[in-house]
């Protein structure tokens, strides 16, 4: 935890605090529309989909496969010590995509990280409150 220097995202009340108490837990919840049963991310108190205000959340299967990655070279403030290192979006089992680092890959060989592999999420602590969502290659 000492060792966390990268931004610390704020849990929000209205809108993410649920995110956030779940992944303390190890858990991704996601908000999911009672209307449409569509979930989404990033956490909204309004459906996307249909605009419903009626949102439940939902506790996720961790589990989602590569939509789109990419190698960063260049970075800032914490992030500047990991470069190179692979950000991706993920497509989430139960819908919708996800913005993350991916871990277990080796940005030198971006050949070996393929479209649609499965991914599952991990957390690693950052405060006492907020524990940061990675996604891995499995
Ligand atoms: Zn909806």
């Amino acid at each position: 935890m000492a060792d966390y220097n990268k931004p610390i995202p704020q849990p929000d009340p209205t809108h993410t605090q649920q995110f956030w108490d779940g992944a303390k837990e190890g858990k991704l919840m996601l908000p999911r529309c009672t209307v449409c049963n569509r979930v989404h991310f990033y956490p909204r108190i309004m459906c996307p989909h249909c605009h419903s205000m009626s949102i439940e959340w939902i506790e996720a299967s961790g589990e989602g496969y590569i939509h789109t990655f990419a190698v960063q070279h260049r970075a800032f403030g914490g992030w500047a010590d990991e470069v190179p290192f692979v950000t991706a979006f993920i497509d989430l089992k139960e819908g919708d995509r996800m913005f993350t680092v991916l871990r277990g890959v080796d940005p030198s060989k971006p050949e070996e990280i393929k479209i649609g592999a499965k991914v599952k999420i991990e957390f690693e602590q950052a405060t006492d409150d907020v524990h940061v969502p990675y996604w891995r290659v499995v």
